[in-house]
């Protein structure tokens, strides 16, 4: 018996549908995992597992390893590698997993259907020349940063499991493997439209459309222009996204159209880290030299990938190329006004807002203006709007005393009290984000030591990022290494 064979004990919970498999061969290949010589179970999500269904306990230990690790295909598993394309900075190229497999949906008790993914499960043929693996460091990253964005209420695949290989991973340096199991709505890519788009395969294309909607967007079956109504749903939900990100400083840091999901997960965490000091042009990544991905970039982006997606359905909105454009083009126009409409809705929460006045744009551009004036964080100086006197040189300077009279004039005209303005401040502005340093830290003694404890105290202080718990006041500040820290694609 190989240590592949499925295991016939459905002990640990997984209930899995594999729709994904019943779609067209061109999107994907079979693939199980590579084994690895020795699977270790470096973080397991309980609480995840849990709410999925799964047993916990039974996870807990050498069996979850040897699953979270690719040795042990869970009952129900049917393994594949997704195909899909992508405009990496700009540059069309045909992708797809190269070093993830799906194994499939799991269907918890409630009928909710998500992906279970390894990342860094071996070589598939999408691997060109890469190893198919990944190394422990940016695993623990994904981990670390995907969890933290469900903390903060953020749209995101989520990390179930860091497993390690016992094998070494070679990049500059030789590193531990690991692989991440990643669980995600569904990994269906503005990248798996265009590679179905790519290849002429318009059938195929209506198909994974139509799936597409029955899988995220039920509601839009019966629409009279159901391809139509998916881009603008699309679009919604980046809209979301994206100005979820702007409200808590993140930036992605590799927004290729491979890594935007259309059930509006975030999705890929690479380069990605969250700013300090407020400036609209922060980029972390090594990579993206132009930034081209920079804080300030991520709407337009989301506009340019968007574009993408929407040429792809041109067959599927009209017989006619030009009217197909035509309603294409009008839809996407519509994307300024909902991204406006996303941000100055998170805006107002941050500022104690419950009503809307026509000035709450500008007021909120105001602070965020002397933010960067001031090099202000940006966390901070928004926490610490939900105290009665914060402290801080920032909070003296002429300007923002200037804006604060403008502010609380504005709070005066609405009904709710101060009181009732702080509390829904403090559901909206994070006092604890992963800093930089923190995260690094974390990692270092991870990878370097072996020892896992500040990861998990990072984690604990990370699920309750709204909470002002002294314990985790550590966790709270920038640091000076922040002002030119870089982040690598894991
Ligand atoms: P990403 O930059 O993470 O979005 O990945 C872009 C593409 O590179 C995807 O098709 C990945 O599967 C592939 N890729 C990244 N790292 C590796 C690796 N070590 N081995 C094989 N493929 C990889
Ligand atoms: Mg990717
Ligand atoms: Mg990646």
């Amino acid at each position: 018996m190989s240590s592949q064979d499925q295991n016939p004990l459905a002990g640990q919970g997984w209930n899995f549908d594999n729709t994904y498999t019943r779609l067209p061969e061109s999107l994907f290949v079979r693939q199980k995992p590579v084994a690895v010589k020795k699977p270790g179970l470096a973080l397991l999500n309980r609480e995840l597992a849990s709410s999925l269904g799964l047993d916990a306990d039974s996870l807990d230990g050498p069996e979850g390893a040897a699953v979270f690790a690719g040795n042990s295909l869970p009952a129900g598993a049917d393994p594949i590698a997704q195909a899909y394309a992508g405009h990496q900075f700009g540059h069309f190229t045909m992708l797809g997993d190269g070093r993830a497999i799906l194994l499939g949906e799991h269907v918890t008790a409630k009928g909710e259907r998500f992906d279970i993914q390894l990342k860094g499960s071996g070589q598939t043929p999408f691997s060109r020349r890469g190893d198919g693996r990944a190394a422990l460091g940016p695993m623990l990253r994904e981990y670390v940063i995907s969890e933290a964005m469900h903390a903060l209420g953020i749209p995101t695949t989520r990390s179930l499991a860091v497993a390690t290989t016992g094998e070494p991973v070679h990049r500059e340096t030789t590193l531990a493997g690991a692989v991440l199991t990643r669980v995600a709505s569904s990994h269906i890519r503005v990248g798996t439209f265009e590679y179905l788009a790519a290849r002429g395969k318009t059938e195929d294309l209506r198909i994974l459309a139509e799936y597409t909607i029955r899988r995220h967007y039920p509601e839009l079956a019966e629409a009279r222009t159901p391809f139509l109504e998916l881009l603008r749903a699309v679009m919604e939900g980046q809209a979301r996204l994206v100005t979820s990100w702007l409200h808590v400083g993140f930036i992605h840091g590799v927004m290729n159209t491979d890594n935007m999901a259309l059930c509006g997960e975030s999705i890929d965490y690479g380069p990605c880290a969250f700013m300090d000091a407020y400036d609209p042009a922060t980029v972390f990544s090594s990579i993206d030299r132009d930034g081209r991905y920079a804080y300030g970039n991520q709407p337009s982006i989301a506009q340019w990938n968007l574009t993408r997606l929407a040429e792809t359905l041109l067959p599927l909105l009209h017989e006619h190329e030009e009217k197909a454009t035509a309603l294409a083009q009008e839809t996407l126009e519509e994307f300024p006004a909902m991204f406006r409409r996303h941000w100055i809705e998170g805006m107002r929460a941050k500022l104690g807002l419950f009503t809307a006045e026509d000035e709450d744009a500008s007021l909120a551009q105001e602070l965020l203006k002397l933010m960067q004036e001031g090099g202000a964080d940006y966390t901070l100086t928004l926490r610490g709007l939900t105290e009665e006197t914060p402290d801080g040189s920032f909070y003296r300077d002429i300007g923002f005393m200037r804006w604060r009279e403008r502010w609380e004039a504005r709070l005066a005209r609405q009904h709710e009290t101060p009181e009732e303005s702080r509390i829904l401040m403090r559901a909206h502005n994070p006092a604890v984000i992963p800093r930089n340093r923190r995260v690094e830290e974390a990692l270092e003694a991870a990878t370097l030591k072996n020892d896992l404890e500040p990861m998990k105290r990072l984690l604990d202080a990370l699920s309750t990022p709204f909470e002002d718990r002294p314990e985790h006041a550590r966790y709270r500040n920038p640091a000076p290494l922040d002002a030119d820290y870089r982040t690598f694609c894991g």
